[in-house]
């Protein structure tokens, strides 16, 4: 992917270097087997790279127990570079900041007079939203109470330092995916399924499933938009398309070691559903032909 390096978006709030809970050592809800209960970025952002890399990063979620692993990110000192000093983030921090800013570029033209923008919170280790408290072990996640999409860097450092520079494109795909979410916000869906889901919990599962490959699907869009703008390098958009078939429930469960799957407890979607979405939104690169929930 082609970013602008040194770019610094307006709409990046950086809470990396501040205490507020960072250094709180928190208990980290596991899953089942052991691993942390990752939010839908942390899982999507595991499959692409699995996908992509030929590893399994699960695998990461299992080394607890004092390994290490993602779930359990070991404390670290990190203060903020001295005035005039170098930020060893700062490539990444521009990088994520220019995605977002190219996203929320084409929200606003295509919503034009609707869209706001989200903002992006950098935080380490553990920083309170409005939904609870950001873990870096949780992956990238999007808040609809304050609106703003978290994303604690270490998660990638971690991924970095264990298997080398995981994919650009695979990291813009999961903030797409993400601001996606905000779109949903801002549109009044989040809200109307929110209360579809009250009224009808059966139903509860199925619109989950409904406003993630929509949220795929508006990723697609964004990938469309950046492909025209020639942002995009050989290889990114089929990288994209495998990513996306990659990262299902049903892959999911099979990675998780359940050895079933069990549609009826899918939160996301099948691999097959999700590429369709994304290839849906990419294809069109029409907002409208998203409608998952029909
Ligand atoms: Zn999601």
């Amino acid at each position: 992917m082609r970013w602008r390096k040194g770019h610094r978006s307006a709409n990046v709030e950086d809470r990396r270097f501040e205490s507020g809970g960072r250094r709180m050592r928190l208990p980290i809800p596991r899953t089942r087997r052991g691993g942390a209960q990752m939010g839908c970025g942390g899982i999507l952002l595991l499959l692409v790279l699995s996908m992509v890399f030929k590893q399994d990063f699960f695998s990461l979620l299992d080394a607890g127990g004092g390994g290490g692993g993602i779930s359990t990110p070991a404390p670290r000192e990190q203060t903020a570079p001295a005035p005039g000093g170098v930020d060893p983030e700062a490539d990444h921090v521009s990088f994520v900041g220019d995605v977002l800013d190219r996203n929320q570029d084409l929200w606003h033209q295509l919503l034009a007079g609707k869209y706001r923008d989200t903002k992006l919170v950098l935080f380490r280790d553990a920083y309170p939203s409005a939904c609870g408290m950001g873990q870096a072990a949780s992956g990238p996640f999007y808040c609809p109470a304050d609106e703003k999409v978290y994303l604690d860097l270490s998660f990638y450092d971690e991924l970095s330092r264990r298997f080398g520079a995981p994919g650009d494109f695979a990291q813009a795909y999961v903030l797409a995916h993400e601001v996606g979410h905000h779109v949903q916000t801002v549109l009044g869906i989040s809200r109307q399924v929110r209360q579809a889901q009250a009224q009808n919990p059966r139903q509860k599962n199925q619109l989950s499933v409904a406003m993630e490959l929509q949220a795929d699907c508006l990723a697609g869009v964004w990938a469309r938009t950046a492909d025209e703008m020639q942002l995009l390098e050989p290889g990114d958009v089929e990288e994209g398309l495998r990513a996306a078939a990659s990262v299902g429930d049903d892959r999911i469960q099979q990675m998780s070691g359940r050895g079933y799957v069990n549609p009826e407890s899918f939160t996301h979607g099948s691999a097959q559903q999700r590429a369709e979405w994304f290839k849906q939104g990419y294809t069109t690169g029409d907002p409208d032909a998203c409608d998952t929930f029909g």
